[in-house]
């Protein structure tokens, strides 16, 4: 029998560049007469309510089409039900899907979904909220948080927001403790990982791994902002993890609390308010979704 897919867009995903992309791939479902149907996202949040309803209607295979923010909302409105996800990376920011395998294209992923091509993946938990790829507390919060302020959405808003706070952004004191460890810091950033990279290619995360049951912890501890540039590229490469102020571990569970209330984005989206502590655990096996290739 034919699946019948459900399929959640987000239209505004990537500034409005997924839609030729989306009409390609309803063309594709034609010509290979999979039944389906769609459902346009219109304001922030509205993917979680989506795929909640949809689901409670039994549905089996739900289709998630944007970049991290929305497979963020839509994993909110279906953990613990059985459902099969298929992520296409249609965002700005497409990062998640990497811990998938290398996206081949439409044709490809289709082929996946009539093979019946699944695999279970980890996921996490901070607070309430559910998250595939990371959440991150302090400096990358901030400069997300700066950007919406002043409605920056390119590159360079991007650079100069981290410039700024660069200059502006005060360290600030956790207490962490986890199955690890139970430690006291001072930080400039705290992020806990499911998945390796994230923010368009930083690899904050390189030994992550959406299998094993565990989320990494990397932490930037405070340093001179001299030392934070010289060394800001190696986050991009991975290679951050032996710079003297960086902490990095693996475990199941870990709590934080802060000296202030800060901002903290989950999947790239920024939290409405600062928060003083945070619990957060891992979700092993959380999600089965379609596989690439
Ligand atoms: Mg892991």
């Amino acid at each position: 029998m034919k699946k019948e897919l459900h399929i959640i867009v987000n239209p505004a995903a990537n500034r409005g560049k997924p839609k030729p992309m989306f009409r390609r791939l309803e063309k594709l479902l034609k010509h290979r007469e999979i039944s389906y149907s769609y459902y346009f996202t219109e304001f922030p949040g509205h993917a979680t309510q989506l795929a909640d309803r949809v689901i409670s209607r039994g549905v089996e295979n739900l289709i998630v089409f944007g970049g991290d923010g929305t497979y963020n909302e839509v994993v909110n409105g279906c953990f613990g039900k059985n459902v099969k996800l298929g992520l296409i990376p249609a965002g700005s920011c497409n990062d998640f899907i990497k811990e998938i395998g290398p996206w081949q294209g439409l044709n490809s992923f289709l082929d996946s979904i009539e093979a019946d091509n699944t695999i279970l993946i980890d996921a996490g938990r901070m607070n309430n909220r559910i998250f595939l790829n990371n959440i991150g507390v302090g400096f990358d919060a901030q400069v997300i948080n700066d950007m919406i302020k002043r409605n920056l959405k390119t590159n360079l808003g991007y650079v100069l927001m981290v410039l700024k706070n660069l200059f502006e952004f005060d360290n600030f004191k956790a207490h962490i403790s986890s199955t690890k460890e139970s430690a006291d810091y001072e930080l400039m950033m705290l992020t806990i990982n499911n998945g390796t990279t994230y923010g368009g290619g930083f690899k904050i995360a390189p030994e992550a791994d959406i299998h094993d049951g565990l989320l990494d912890v990397c932490l930037i501890g405070y340093m001179n902002r001299v030392k934070f540039i010289l060394n800001f590229s190696k986050v991009y490469s991975g290679t951050h993890l032996e710079i003297d102020g960086v902490s990095y571990w693996k475990t199941e569970k870990v709590n934080v609390e802060f000296d202030r209330g800060l901002p903290v984005q989950v999947d790239g989206e920024l939290l409405p308010e600062e928060i003083n502590s945070i619990e957060v655990e891992i979700l092993p096996e959380a999600f089965k979704v379609y596989k690439f290739g």
